[in-house]
Order: structure tokens, then C-alpha cells, then sequence
């Protein structure tokens, strides 16, 4: 029940043709967070839907119509890229770039509501990503650790505040045993810190706040003796926890030194077991892959932030021939969104000619993954439908990704066209 609440809660559209989306109750303004106009409508708006503010052709939006409905929402609306080709909206989760739901957005979206909800939120102080789950060491460990800063670790306090022991005290000093007492403040965990071959030395009398030294603990590199290349931090932690239990529940003193000592032996064997695999990078397609007769497209956007403009670029070679085109669009949200227009235009460029046979080349490797996979990707999601349905129209069609060094035509052609473009979106020119 809690899923389908957080489900309902953060969902939205994204316009393809706009019909049947209310533009008073449904939230399609946004792809981030929920969002739709300003009421009270007036009655004679109440049931308009999005498709009333496109063009009769449903081209592209139509600006008089969004003036007159929703003049505060202009740029808004003229950002969102509909699709011309007739896609239905889609309903989507608002907290992936996919737009689809999954268990970790899911995850984060309700812990960022319950961290708004409470007073003092949980340790944000600490860089979770990069010193908890990036440190390199074992999956267990990291696990370890994340327990250890959510307060989550059955030490004497954490139990106490949970009503679940009566004995809060540290077994080796009879000090109330906190997480910073066991590992940074009881004379034992002193001496561990001590023993470690880090290469700079550490003040143990200045660790008292595990969360405000932790950064700097996992830091610490440590002599190559040692044979530890990676962090041994976390196996510190890791070890004095093994033996507070092993005191505890077997009754086995362990001294620092055999801690330290199989600290340091399991952060060799985990860090000699971790076999680098290389990275893959997709292979390039050799410079000019044109099957005969086929009409070869290379495109290519270039895009301005600051003026949301983005110009459009592409050369088609056919058999004899080379020919260049540009175009530019006002209100382009992001380069992938440009991207995504650039390949588009060059497609309906070519759908209206007698072309059976299309190649394109893209150096955009979202977009031709995008393609190539069907992965969904909201802000794309119009421009992806139109692309794929102006497709069909070819007997044969393809797309290639390919570096950037060789889209320099279309690339430059882009560049000119962002230039030509004038400061003035045409529509408000007075
Ligand atoms: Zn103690």
C-alpha cells in the first residue's frame, strides 16, 4: 500500500499526441515533478484537453492558443517536444530519466519525503555514495558500514534506545558502548588505530565523532609493506565489530594486534581476488558504411543553454552527391532533446522524397542506444515515437553511431545553424 501511494503520488504524462490529457487535472507540465496549471479553470475550459493547444496539424504547438489559455505556462509548454507522427501519452514515474518505475528510484524518492518529514534527518553529513557504497572493499563491509551510520548496529545504545537490553556497557571498560565508543574512543579501539600501517600517523585522542572523521579515515592510505593497495578503514571497523562478538557471544578476548593483523589480511585477500575487467567501448562503424543505393544521413545538434536553443545540422550523401541542410528550434530543454530533433528532421526531410533506402548516422550514443534498444527516455519519449514510426516508411532503414571526429560536417553545419539562429525566438518577434 505504501508502493501504490508513492506510485500515485509521483507520476505524470508526457504529451505524444495530447488528446484525452486534461490540462486542467492531469499533471503534464513536468517530467521531474508533479506538476499541471493553476486553476479555477473558467467553465468554458473545462474539459480542453492538451491536443487543443497544438496546431490543427498537430505539427507543433499552437502559441496563440497557449497565450490565451495558459499565458504563465507559455515557455513550459513550448519546451515539452510532442510527438508529430501521433503517439499516445504515456503515463510515467517521475523519478528516472526512463520514466520507468524501479525499486532503487523507488527507494530514494520515499526516503527523500521521509527525510522532509523528520526533524533531524538521518546522517547527511556523510557522503553516502562515495564513502560508503563506492569504497572499494567487500559488499558485506559496505553493507556494514551503512548500518553502522544509520544508527542500525545492535551496539549497547542503538539497543537501549530500542528497549531492548538492559546492559549498555562497553564489555571491556563498562562504558555505555555507542558505535563511537566501540570503534574510536574505548582504549581498545585506540590501540587498533594505532597499530594500522598508514602512512601518515593518526591522532587517536582527536577521533570522537565516527561520522565527522570518516571521510579522512577512508583516506588514510597505507605503507606498501602491508600489501593493502585499497582502504583498510572499513576492515578496522569490520574487525573490532568481529571481535566485540566474539567476546561477547564466545567468550574469546582477542588483543589489537589480531585484529589489525586480520584487518589487514582480509582487506590482501579481498583486494588480490578483485579481477579488473575491462571496459567495453562500443566499436565505431568504419567511416562510410553505404550499403549501394542506399541514402546516407549524418546529423548532429548543437545546443545553447542559456538560450534553450539548440541549431540542427545534417549532410546526405547519395550517390553522386552531397548535400548540407539546417534548421534551429527555440525551447530545447537538454542536447539529448536536440539530439533527438536533429535525426528527426533529417528523417522527415527524407520521408517526403522518393528515398527507399535510409542510413543515419548519429555520434549521440544515448539516442542510438535509445534506438537501437527501445530503453525509454521521458524527455525523448515524442521524438523517439517519431523517429520509429517515420522509419517504417523506409523499405530499408538503419542508424549507426559513430565518433564525433567523423560527423565534423554535420557538426559544423549545426554550429552555423545555431549561429543563424536569431536571439529572438521568431514567434515573439514583435
Ligand atoms: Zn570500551
Amino acid at each position: 500500500m505504501i508502493g501504490r501511494d508513492l506510485i500515485l503520488k509521483n507520476t505524470g504524462w508526457v504529451v505524444g499526441n495530447g488528446e484525452s490529457i486534461n490540462i486542467w487535472e492531469a499533471p503534464w507540465l513536468s517530467l521531474e515533478e508533479k506538476r499541471r496549471p493553476m486553476g479555477p479553470p473558467p467553465l468554458a475550459q473545462l474539459n480542453m484537453k492538451v491536443v487543443h493547444l497544438l496546431q490543427p496539424n498537430r505539427q507543433d504547438w499552437n502559441i496563440e492558443e497557449i497565450r490565451r489559455v495558459l499565458p504563465q505556462e507559455e515557455e513550459t509548454i513550448l519546451s515539452l517536444k510532442p510527438s508529430k507522427t501521433g503517439a499516445p501519452n504515456k503515463l510515467i514515474w517521475l523519478g528516472t530519466t526512463s520514466g520507468e518505475y524501479t525499486t532503487r528510484s523507488g527507494y530514494k524518492t520515499a526516503l527523500k519525503e521521509q527525510n522532509a518529514n523528520l526533524e533531524d534527518p538521518l546522517a547527511t553529513d556523510i557522503n553516502w555514495v562515495r564513502y560508503i557504497w563506492k569504497i572499494e572493499t567487500a559488499p558485506k563491509v559496505k553493507l556494514f558500514l551503512w548500518k553502522v551510520f544509520c544508527a542500525a548496529l545492535p551496539v549497547g545504545s542503538n539497543l537501549a534506545a530500542r528497549n531492548i537490553t538492559n546492559s549498555t556497557l562497553c564489555n571491556l571498560c563498562n562504558t555505555t558502548e555507542s558505535t563511537n565508543h566501540l570503534f574510536l574512543q574505548c582504549n581498545f579501539a585506540q590501540k587498533v588505530w594505532s597499530l594500522a600501517p598508514f602512512s601518515q600517523s593518526v591522532d587517536v585522542r582527536g577521533l570522537v565523532d565516527l561520522a565527522s572523521c570518516w571521510h579522512s579515515l577512508c583516506t588514510l592510505e597505507c605503507l606498501p609493506p602491508s600489501g593493502v593497495s585499497g582502504q583498510l578503514a572499513p576492515w578496522i571497523l569490520w574487525g573490532i565489530w568481529l571481535a566485540r562478538n566474539n567476546l561477547i557471544f564466545n567468550n574469546k578476548q582477542s588483543s589489537p594486534e589480531e585484529v589489525i593483523s586480520s584487518a589487514i589480511s582480509a582487506a590482501r585477500e579481498w583486494l588480490s581476488e578483485q579481477v579488473k575487467t575491462p571496459t567495453l567501448t562500443p566499436t565505431p562503424l568504419p567511416r562510410e558504411t553505404r550499403p549501394p543505393h542506399t541514402t546516407v544521413v549524418y546529423s548532429d545538434a548543437a545546443w545553447q543553454a542559456d538560450r534553450r536553443t539548440a541549431g540542427l545540422g545534417w549532410t546526405i550523401r547519395e550517390d553522386n552527391s552531397t548535400t548540407q541542410r539546417m534548421s534551429h528550434c527555440y525551447f530545447v530543454a537538454s542536447p539529448l532533446v536536440a539530439e533527438g530533433l536533429a535525426l528527426r528532421e533529417a528523417m522527415t526531410d527524407y520521408v517526403a522524397r522518393d528515398t527507399r533506402r535510409l542510413h543515419c548516422n548519429t555520434d549521440s550514443l544515448i539516442l542510438f542506444n535509445a534506438l537501437k534498444s527501445g530503453t525509454p527516455i521521458a524527455e525523448l519519449y515524442g521524438i523517439l515515437a517519431d523517429i520509429i514510426s517515420l522509419s517504417s516508411a523506409f523499405e530499408h532503414f538503419s542508424i549507426s553511431w559513430i565518433r564525433r571526429t567523423y560527423n565534423k560536417e554535420a557538426d559544423a553545419l549545426a554550429k552555423q545553424a545555431l549561429l543563424n539562429a536569431s536571439v529572438v525566438p521568431a514567434p515573439y518577434r514583435a
